[in-house]
């Protein structure tokens, strides 16, 4: 086969990190890699309401990178208009894709009939994106693949799925057509990391197709562990009584549950409550729970750092911890507080000057978390405004995304340089001083950044 033969379609998570789409058609089959949806701007969300163009009934398969919403929250919209084949991932990937596209359809749900009591939706009717019965359609068309072995699809078509360190189950997609090999990074993870192992890497790619998040920057170098030891011990040794801790329910929850549970192993800190209250990463910790080879934390680690905490399981237990007079370090989402349990902790805490919120993961533009690191003094949360008095902190050292060099490092044993390169996941910026990297220091010749809804050939 010839290159000229495959035609790629970038659906999405090109010239935006959100929305991740991306449809191969080759060999009379058509193969799409990830089904995010858009977020953050509304230009950007607006766009998950346009009907996709392609013929959604001839895409025979949908290949999952990971569980984040980004790359799978769109597949219960596909399936609504029209798509029946199968959605193969890893278990852990599947088995988040399952909690995060039931979450955010009970999300967009209850949002309708929000607007529609109050009457506040531009449109006669307000309807969700996708209802929980889309949901349920989606689940049975999901089909289980083992990391690291490859697998046939179609005749002259076939996939592997590695290990990328991004999330637990994230992986890069290797796709075979014929003697062509196409390699989809997906999001890309640390080198280490406190909980999952590093990534693996390619060693071949004849057509590379690269997020590049962060591909203009490089994370704060140093020992994170210690930074955020001596940012939570220097709270309550100056007389501080509450720790929020806004996360993202997928990995940071986990993340900062398992470096408390640490601090509170090395007896540093005694009489302080540790809470996590977030219905979704309880469920995410049993994915933790179930797939063991997936991360690298010991069993009885894993079981000793949950049981290190309280774990909240309705609102009225929410109003009994802010309550108790105890010392508190409360995980909770959203992680840009946006949502989430975490508001209503911030209308009880945010006027105290006893209290410090650390942010720790990417705050968008918008987005309370950013309004905080900016220092606004008092804060909108459903309707009324509050004081904020609060210490504010951001953990920066905390990311789930490899950096430039870590991107660039990923590619290190590649055995040659790619016929193209495609650079995705990226804002514009990002995505042409990776671009620059690459040609200045591997002398990669053809490196392209794509737009959204564009379509080429190989060649
Ligand atoms: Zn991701």
């Amino acid at each position: 086969m010839e290159p000229s033969n495959i035609d790629i379609k970038f659906l999405g998570g090109a010239g935006t990190v959100t929305g991740s789409k991306f449809l191969v058609k080759a060999l009379g089959h058509q193969i799409m890699i990830d089904c995010g949806m858009f977020q953050g701007l509304k230009e950007l969300r607006l766009l998950n309401w346009e009907p996709l163009p392609i013929d959604i009934d001839q895409v025979d398969l949908v290949l999952l990178t990971h569980g984040h919403l980004d790359h799978s929250s769109y597949l219960p919209k596909l399936v609504q208009q029209g798509f029946k084949g199968r959605v193969l991932g890893t278990s852990p990937t599947l088995a988040l894709t399952e909690i995060v596209i039931s979450d955010s359809a009970k999300i967009m749900e209850e949002e309708a009939q929000q607007a529609n009591r109050e009457g506040y939706s531009k449109h006669p009717i307000a309807k969700p994106l996708y209802t929980s019965k889309d949901v349920q359609q989606t689940l049975p068309l999901m089909r289980v693949v083992n990391e690291g072995e490859w697998i046939d699809l179609f005749e002259g078509i076939s996939v592997r799925f590695q290990y990328n360190g991004h999330i637990i189950g994230s992986c890069f997609i290797e796709l075979e057509l014929q003697s062509i090999r196409l390699v989809f990074s997906g999001d890309l993870g640390r080198k280490s990391d406190f909980l999952l192992n590093p990534y693996k890497k390619p060693l071949k790619a004849d057509y590379l197709f690269m997020e590049t998040t962060y591909g203009d920057r490089l994370h704060p170098q140093g020992a994170p562990y210690e930074e955020f030891k001596r940012e939570v011990l220097g709270h309550f040794s100056k007389g501080g009584k509450v720790i929020l801790l806004p996360s993202f329910a997928i990995e940071r929850t986990q993340l900062m549950m398992y470096l408390l549970w640490k601090l509170k192993e090395e007896g540093a800190l005694p009489n302080i409550d540790l809470v996590m209250d977030s219905p979704m990463a309880t469920k995410v910790l049993e994915v933790f729970k179930t797939h063991n080879s997936y991360h690298h934390i010991s069993e009885p680690d894993l079981y000793s750092f949950i049981d290190a905490f309280e774990i909240v399981e309705d609102y009225a237990q929410t109003w009994e911890v802010i309550d108790s007079a105890s010392k508190k370090i409360v995980v909770a989402g959203s992680g840009m507080l946006t949502g989430g349990r975490m508001l209503t902790y911030l209308q009880a805490f945010s006027a105290k000057k006893s209290t410090t919120i650390m942010l720790t993961g990417y705050q968008a533009e918008g987005t309370r978390g950013r309004d905080l690191l900016e220092g606004i003094n008092s804060i909108k949360i459903r309707g009324k405004y509050y004081e904020v008095r609060a210490q504010i902190k951001n953990l920066s050292q905390f990311s789930g995304h490899g950096d430039q060099s870590e991107l660039f490092d990923w590619l290190s044993e590649l055995e040659s340089p790619p016929q193209k390169c495609f650079l995705i996941h990226g804002e514009p910026s990002s995505s042409k001083a990776f671009k620059e990297l690459l040609e200045s220091k591997k002398q990669w010749s053809s490196i392209a950044i794509p737009s959204l809804n564009e379509e080429i050939q190989l060649n």
